[in-house]
């Protein structure tokens, strides 16, 4: 590991007032040793640290940066915004352009509501959930995560699987009792889970393309009888679309897979970088939210119009470029330089994509599932991720996290790329 002197010492100062000095766990590297590295500044496809050195980075802020770091279009909108105010805390004419946006886009959400982070997303569609149905069981699926949300962190993915916590201390056991937890992509035992409690079901949560165990896709038929049991029953199905939400099609993954949720969970790129979250579907459920129906839901800073110009300026750019098209062929250009280094290495291990979402899992299996994904090599992991960010080249600092390309990258950058992972698996 390069000595980062400056980061250190930065670290050490963090260290003294934030809890492990920093503000979400997955970002003190404990999955792969080691310290992390403090920005001094992003811009387009490449990090600076505080040493400055330069890092190519595939994190994108863990989603958001679709159009890379610091794009002109947002940093324009939120200025151009900032300077009639910062938050007002009454209706706004930005809020509304979003959530026509937001409704035109997805065509299951004919109502939507603004949060400021994907937890508050998730959390708010559960509680509506419940609300809407009366009943109080939840299913979720082994390593999907939806944010720290109590009833959701039982088997969950991202920096709880990493830091091996999946199911948080400080849950009411009583709580957590009501969230069932299946294995992804194992029909058999969705049905039999049905047949046994399906008329106490309020909901099933699920990431339609779960990608916060590294990352791996629904089979074919899984989402289809998810959609089928959940109607049968009476139960809402919850697209939990923060991460594939405008970033793998403007309708998320429910437009690609043809599936419609009664409630979707959106954030990441909808925010532009900013805090935001954002849940919506059917407009009877939604309806009954508060101040209509009997469900609360609130926030001060909901609907921010720094955050709603941010979010807006991204999503009219996605659409003004074709983008979609764009990231595809990016992320088949990365997914071919990774192969040949994953070839010229010798290696068989399990490379995942879907559009500008990635992961190299450190194992030769067939990846379905969180059990499939934990028969990687995380020792083995960790070593590959330092050699990459010593040659300038920063993966998430973890085997159970998704890697993302964005339109700033580039073609000569996916070149550098690909010949630092062909030295990496090397090593
Ligand atoms: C990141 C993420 C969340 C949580 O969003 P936050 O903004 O971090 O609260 C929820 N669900 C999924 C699928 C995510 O990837």
């Amino acid at each position: 590991m390069l000595p980062r002197p400056r980061s250190s010492a930065a670290f050490a100062e963090a260290k003294r007032f934030i809890p492990g000095g920093v503000n979400s766990p997955v970002r003190a590297f404990r999955g792969v040793g080691g310290e992390p590295f403090f920005v001094q500044r992003a811009s387009g496809s490449k990090i600076y640290d505080l040493d400055d050195r330069e890092l190519l980075d595939f994190v994108g802020t863990w989603g958001p940066a679709i159009l890379g770091h610091a794009p002109k279009v947002v940093l324009e909108a939120v200025a151009d915004a900032a300077s009639r105010g910062v938050s007002f805390g009454i209706p706004n004419a930005l809020e509304v352009e979003m959530a026509r946006t937001i409704c035109a886009w997805v065509p299951s959400i004919e109502k939507v509501r603004m949060v400021n982070s994907g937890t508050e997303a998730t959390m708010s569609c559960l509680r509506l959930a419940r609300g809407f149905t009366g009943r109080d069981k939840v299913i979720k699926f082994e390593g999907c995560y939806h944010g720290h949300v109590d009833s959701l962190l039982v088997k969950a993915g991202s920096g709880a699987l990493t830091h091996g916590q999946p199911d948080s201390a400080g849950v009411p056991a009583a709580l957590a009792a009501l969230t069932i937890t299946l294995p992804f992509n194992d029909a058999d035992a969705l049905r039999s889970i049905f047949a046994r409690d399906g008329k106490e079901i309020a909901a099933v949560i699920v990431e339609p393309v779960p990608a916060n165990a590294g990352l791996y896709l629904p089979k074919p038929g899984f989402l289809e009888l998810l959609r089928e049991l959940c109607t049968e029953h009476g139960a809402l199905l919850i697209f939990d679309e923060v991460m594939t939400g405008f970033r793998l099609a403007k309708g998320g993954y429910q437009e690609i897979c043809g599936i419609r949720p009664d409630l979707t969970a959106l954030g990441k790129v909808i925010g532009g970088g900013l805090p935001v979250g954002a849940f919506g579907g059917r407009a009877d459920i939604m309806d009954y939210l508060s101040p209509d129906g009997p469900v609360y839901q609130a926030g001060t800073l909901s609907g921010n119009p720094l955050a709603m110009a941010a979010g807006l300026a991204q999503l009219q750019e996605l659409e003004r470029t074709d983008a979609y098209r764009k990231l595809e062929r990016l992320g088949a250009q990365f997914e071919a330089g990774t192969r040949e280094a994953l070839l010229r290495a010798g290696k068989k291990f399990r490379f995942q994509r879907i559009g500008s979402m990635f992961c190299l899992y450190f194992t030769e299996g067939e990846v379905w599932n969180l059990e499939d994904a934990q028969r990687s090599d995380k020792a083995a992991f960790a070593l590959y991720f330092h050699h990459c960010l010593d040659a300038g080249v920063y993966f998430a600092p973890s085997q159970f996290e998704a890697g993302f390309l964005s339109l700033a990258h580039t073609t000569a950058d996916l070149e550098f790329a690909g010949h630092v992972v062909a030295g990496a698996l090397a090593a």
